[in-house]
């Protein structure tokens, strides 16, 4: 959904030389803003004269933009150089500075720096984008040239473009990134992160700057909780990776440490991401909601490791670093083999995958799958319960309803062949909808 607003001002030649402000009201939930202004530049000669150059010494009327925040500060200025700039949580226009598009008033800054004698109109449409529930797929766990990785911010982001990627966190053992170092990379979020690697296991701090002020070094559990509800208390996302990698296996009581995610799925599917997928089926089944999340763990392209194996795709509200990481956090996401591996919807009435939904007998889960592969295998898990629920016949897509028996959760592993003669693995993993 998108509000267009109209604004118009005339400025009479007296007001040459003055600064004036038109003010706007944003309202809440608004992913991106966009203003595009027109007038007449040399109203006798009637030629159209386009923006990009230095004109003004041709030019009868020249009228400058900028943009101020509700809070008063400068969110950019542009002169008479652009007739259209745009902000977003993630991305601006060159001159203007992406941040999140605050509800409140916001004020056109109007330069009158050259006025015609019969005056000038000037017309502004504003373009407000509402926030609305996206799938976006990106990668959670990726080291750059600043930990053992070989790749800048910038060619893992654009990377992540081609690989068709819309978010990437970079993870770097024991490195914090500022999200202002971060390059900007239209269509790309960059999610700043640390990976918090210890000889004892590893974890990401994903969202913030700076998720504890000491050294990462803890030699016992009590400094190691201090790190970590640091992080939590700034805001951090945090998730536990790779537990039962052989090298670096979390080897801290998992119930002693704040966590808000367990990374099941590490790179190429294999042994340690199967248990992975077990310790986090036994915490369901004892009653918690914890939500997986997915990663490569990337550091350069090897035989099976690339930047999106696993995909996570997150319903989110926009493509904000905050919105993605809430998407995570509650669970509204599925991870894929690859960028472009199966999808799916789980659905209970209007709840989505992570929701919790009062149960009854009339409970019902709906499942809709795309990317289908003949002989791929469905499965549905609960906590009593690993159904083959369906095994397709032919490429393509599913629907389908299948009865809640009882209280609890119900989740989906699709299973394919990827080689003949191996093993059925997991190409597509869900986070459960909750039956409380
Ligand atoms: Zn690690
Ligand atoms: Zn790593």
């Amino acid at each position: 959904m998108q509000d267009k607003l109209n604004l118009e001002i005339h400025i009479d030649p007296s007001q040459q030389g003055s600064y004036f402000t038109l003010p706007f009201k944003v309202p809440e939930n608004i992913s991106r803003l966009s203003i595009a202004y027109e007038y007449s530049r040399r109203p006798e000669k009637d030629i159209k004269i386009p923006g990009g150059m230095f004109t003004s010494q041709m030019e009868e009327n020249v009228v400058d933009l900028g943009l101020i925040r509700p809070d008063g500060s400068q969110a950019g200025v542009s002169g008479s150089d652009k007739l259209e700039i745009s902000i977003s949580d993630t991305f601006s226009t060159q001159g203007y500075q992406s941040g999140p598009i605050t509800p409140g008033e916001w004020n056109i800054l109007v330069g009158a720096y050259k006025i015609c004698k019969q005056g000038v109109t000037v017309r502004y449409t504003i373009l407000l984008d509402h926030k609305q529930m996206i799938l976006l797929k990106g990668d959670l766990h990726v080291h750059s040239l600043a930990s053992d990785g070989i790749h800048s911010l910038e060619e893992l982001a654009i990377k992540a473009k081609r690989n068709g990627l819309q978010f990437l966190a970079i993870t770097d053992h024991n490195q914090m990134v500022s999200s202002v170092e971060m390059p900007r990379v239209p269509g790309v979020t960059l999610i700043p992160g640390i990976e918090w690697t210890h000889y004892q296991g590893h974890a990401n701090f994903l969202g913030i700057d700076k998720p504890y002020d000491e050294p990462f070094v803890t030699n016992t559990l009590e400094e190691a909780q201090k790190r970590f509800n640091s992080a939590r208390q700034r805001g951090a996302l945090i998730t536990i990776n790779h537990p039962f990698e052989e090298i670096a296996s979390f080897r801290f009581d998992l119930d002693q440490l704040p966590y808000d995610c367990i990374e099941i799925w590490n790179g190429p599917m294999r042994v340690s991401n199967i248990k992975a997928i077990g310790l986090w089926q036994k915490l369901l089944v004892s009653g918690r909601k914890i939500p997986f999340c997915a990663g490569s763990d990337y550091h350069r392209d090897t035989p099976f490791i690339f930047l999106g194996g696993p995909t996570m795709c997150v319903t989110a509200i926009s493509d904000s670093v905050s919105d993605i990481l809430d998407g995570i956090r509650n669970g509204h996401a599925y991870a894929t083999f690859a960028p472009n591996g199966p999808m799916i919807e789980l659905n209970a009435g209007h709840a989505i995958m992570g929701d919790s939904v009062p149960w009854n007998e009339n409970s019902e889960i709906t499942i809709k799958a795309e990317g289908l592969l003949s002989g791929d295998v469905l499965q549905l898990i609960t906590g009593t319960n690993s159904e083959t629920l369906y095994q397709v016949p032919m490429d393509g897509k599913l629907t389908m309803n299948y009865k809640i028996a009882e209280s609890g959760f119900a989740r989906v592993e699709l299973l394919r062949s990827f080689l003949p003669g191996l093993p059925m693995l997991p190409a597509l993993l869900s986070n459960p909808i909750y039956f409380d």
